[in-house]
């Protein structure tokens, strides 16, 4: 069979004909988004939508750490939009457990089987967990779902003192959520300057400083030995034997990818299940991969990505669905980008982080700025603090750019 068959119309149609009972596992942003692209290319057979959660449409994640958590919208605010009737068959709160690609059947927790000739996996990431002593106590909580976020606001009531251990995206954002909150939050990472990887010097001074000015205490440099309590947690011992008291901790140390279902299954995992650059599972034509899962071949960048974000999980369920359809030519090779909202500051970033980088655009001191980030003199990404319209079109450009280098194919 022909899943590549580009834009010939008449190959188009043999391969949307080959398909008449697609399944997609994982409900949320990815896999919803897949669903109702599938539809609106005229896929008119059967669909089944699985997720281990209750929720649909699930609640979307950006809000939990933001505007759900700071009390602002209510989580039935947080709900994903449905934009088009994807006429599913949906299997709610079982999770699936196995695959059988020679068979075309999913296995589920309940024992049903589910049969398809495509299969979208859309599973997204589950948080890592942290493993020192007293890391089981209660009181130790993460950071992904509605009932984290539930978990949280009554920790706001009750005014509790906050360690958040890893001073990432999530780390980041629920410190500002509580500061503003007015709790007593401290972050402890073990690198010298939270996100400077993945942000640059800039922006990763400016954040932590943003903190600091709102009474953020940033414990840098730090690793955690234990978490010290007897029943419950009440505080956090740092490498250097410093504790930090605490009633609850945070830990938001990253994700991994949700693919202990398809550990039989003979599809490729490494760091998410390895798909070609049509999103496509290697090894298995009739399987698309998308979202925070999904580790494909970027042929802009050239090299194999896998990217936790929301704007790729709407673009790559998208994408993917017509891959599944094979009403798609062109390679998956978006301009990365995502959006971080921190106490006053809209950040958004594009592209990927390079050795230099400069403003060129307002200033830290002002709060809104846009710096430009190079390797060896070439533009590779762009960074905007409450910078909407410049970083819009620095955005497009880089945009244009990366197009213009991702090699056609026929
Ligand atoms: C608190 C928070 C804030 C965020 N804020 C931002 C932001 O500001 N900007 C930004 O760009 N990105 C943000 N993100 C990232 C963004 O939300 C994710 O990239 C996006 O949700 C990924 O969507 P997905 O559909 O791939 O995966 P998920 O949203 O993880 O969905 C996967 C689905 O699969 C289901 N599932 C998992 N395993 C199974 C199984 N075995 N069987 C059946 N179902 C299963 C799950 O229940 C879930 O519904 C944030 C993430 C979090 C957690």
């Amino acid at each position: 069979m022909d899943y590549c068959a580009g834009a010939n119309p008449v190959a188009n149609m043999l391969v949307m004909d080959q398909m008449k009972n697609i399944a997609i596992v994982g409900a949320s942003l990815a896999g919803l988004r897949g669903a109702e692209e599938l539809r609106r290319q005229g896929y008119d057979g059967e669909l089944t939508l699985i997720d281990a959660s209750e929720h649909h449409p699930a609640i979307d994640r950006p809000p939990l750490s933001k505007e759900v958590l700071s009390g602002k919208w209510t989580p039935e605010e947080a709900r994903l939009e449905i934009f088009e009737d994807v006429r599913a068959r949906l299997i709610l709160g079982v999770a699936a457990t196995g695959l059988d690609l020679e068979a075309g059947v999913i296995s589920l927790a309940d024992g049903q089987e589910i049969t398809f000739d495509g299969l979208m996996i859309a599973t997204g990431a589950g948080v890592r967990h942290l493993r020192c002593p007293g890391s089981d106590l209660p009181g130790v909580m993460y950071y992904r779902d509605l009932d984290d976020c539930l978990t949280l606001r009554d920790h706001i009531e009750r005014g509790s003192r906050v360690a958040i251990v890893g001073g990432g995206f999530i780390g980041s954002e629920v410190a500002a959520s509580l500061a503003l909150a007015g709790l007593e939050v401290t972050i402890i990472d073990t690198v010298p300057l939270p996100m400077e990887a993945q942000i640059g010097p800039i922006m990763a001074n400016h954040l932590a400083d943003q903190h600091r000015a709102h009474g953020v205490t940033l414990k840098l440099g730090a690793g955690v030995e234990a978490i010290e309590g007897e029943t419950a947690v009440t505080g956090v011992r740092l490498t250097g034997g410093e504790v930090i008291p605490a009633d609850v901790v945070v830990t938001g140390i990253g994700v991994i990818p949700n693919t202990a279902w398809l550990a039989e299954s003979g599809l490729e995992i490494d760091n998410g299940v390895v798909c070609d650059e049509h999103c496509r599972a290697i090894g298995a034509e009739n399987v698309v991969v998308a979202g925070d899962i999904a580790r494909f071949q970027h042929r802009g960048y050239d090299r194999a990505m896998r990217i936790e974000h929301w704007t790729n999980a709407v673009d790559q369920g998208e994408y993917a669905a017509r891959a599944l359809l094979g009403t798609t030519a062109d390679g998956y090779a978006p301009l990365p980008f995502f959006w971080s909202d921190q106490y006053d500051m809209h950040v958004q970033f594009a592209g990927v982080k390079g050795q230099e980088e400069e403003i060129v655009k307002g200033s830290v001191e002002e709060g809104r700025f846009l710096i430009e980030m190079r390797t060896d003199g070439n533009l590779t990404g762009i960074l905007g603090v409450n910078q909407n319209a410049a970083f819009g079109r620095a955005r497009r450009a880089l945009a244009a750019e990366l197009a213009a280098a991702v090699p056609v194919t026929g």
